[in-house]
């Protein structure tokens, strides 16, 4: 078998008295879409800042592209090392708020992180940049500062954002909850065009419909453990666990 992109073996994290991860493993192939479902609270948000390092975990190994990212200086109190420049290269991650940059242009935010962390000109990021905007469908926002565009559109340049470092990687927290119903679907488009383009994907989603179509894994979380795991149609249509059942009902009804 191929080596995996991404492995996690027994991660557990935990804030204070509270243990948020209780031993995860998981492993993503080159290429594929795991798509994370879960009620809240239950560590998915907190499983995928463990994976940008953004809270490394106190227990287990976490192994992108075979190394483990764990292991250098830089796993313990966010100071710079091998480890977090090498994450920080090959994991982009979208938030569900956008976190974009209000007083800088659309181009701007999207050329900020290669020009001031790669070094590179901003002639190349530029041009870069904008073929990056005409993928996401924003070629004509170049010059526009987010308050002006829609949670869609922003939402679009995060995500082209997130691309101009050339993740190898891509974590998505929950992108399209913050969005107005008919905005969802542009956000989700641009996602499958990445999915079909070969990026691997992490995707803590409640949007059943594109975990169906588009996931190559469905995990199911819980109370910091995955409870159930495997293909999108076995998952969601045929949950073997009760707590699966319980939370699949409880979405589908929305
Ligand atoms: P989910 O994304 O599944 O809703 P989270 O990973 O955000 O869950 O949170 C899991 C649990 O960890 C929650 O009880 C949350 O309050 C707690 N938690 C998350 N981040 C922190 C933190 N930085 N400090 C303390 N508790 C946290
Ligand atoms: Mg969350």
């Amino acid at each position: 078998m191929a080596e995996a992109m991404l492995r996690l073996n027994g991660i557990h994290k935990r804030f204070g008295e509270l243990e948020v991860l209780k031993g995860v493993d998981l492993d993503v192939a080159k290429g594929e879409v795991v798509c994370i479902l879960g009620p809240s609270g239950s560590g998915k948000s907190t499983l995928l800042r463990c994976v940008n390092l953004l809270e490394p975990p106190e227990k287990g190994e976490i192994f992108l592209e075979g190394q483990d990212i764990c292991k250098g200086p830089g796993s313990g109190s966010g100071e710079s090392s091998w480890n977090l420049d090498f994450v920080r290269q090959r994991v982009g991650m979208v938030f569900q708020q956008f976190n974009l940059f209000p007083h800088k242009s659309v181009l701007d935010n999207v050329t900020l992180a290669p020009r001031t962390v790669l070094g590179k000109s901003r002639a190349e990021c530029d041009e870069k940049s904008k073929a990056l905007l005409e993928r996401v469908g924003l070629g004509d926002k170049f010059d526009q500062y987010p308050e002006r565009l829609s949670g869609g559109q922003q939402q679009r340049v995060a995500i082209a954002r997130a691309l101009a470092m050339e993740p190898r990687v891509m974590l998505f927290d929950e992108v399209t909850s913050a969005l107005d119903p008919e905005l969802v679907k542009e956000v989700l488009d641009t996602m499958r065009e990445l999915a079909a383009e070969g990026m691997t994907m992490l995707v803590v989603t409640h949007e059943i419909g594109f975990a169906k179509e588009v996931g190559d894994q469905v995990v199911f979380m819980d109370d910091g453990v995955i409870v159930e795991q495997g293909k999108p149609a076995d998952v969601l249509d045929n949950p073997r666990e009760e707590r699966t059942k319980k939370f699949l009902g409880l979405v589908l009804e929305r």
